[in-house]
């Protein structure tokens, strides 16, 4: 699910982390040849880079665990 960048923060390591919209994190590392994002170096290129959505991976598997629990759930109330 794509979410727009709201914010940044430096980890534990000094990785950029965006903070998204959702209220999940994801690690925009700058990590050439791998990952290229010279924008995360500069407080300007971040910047540029708010409300740019990423595909946060964490709502999908959310998603998924909501799902399996509210069918859980569901059968519990029936019972
Ligand atoms: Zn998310």
């Amino acid at each position: 699910m794509y979410q727009a960048i709201v914010g940044y923060h430096l980890d534990s390591e000094q990785h950029w982390v965006a903070e998204l919209r959702c209220g999940h994190t994801q690690h925009v590392r700058h990590d050439p040849p791998w990952t290229n994002r010279p924008w995360v170096m500069t407080l300007q290129g971040r910047k540029s880079m708010l409300g740019y959505e990423l595909n946060c991976k964490q709502c999908d598997s959310a998603e998924a665990v909501n799902t399996t629990r509210q069918s859980e759930t569901d059968t519990g109330n029936k019972t």
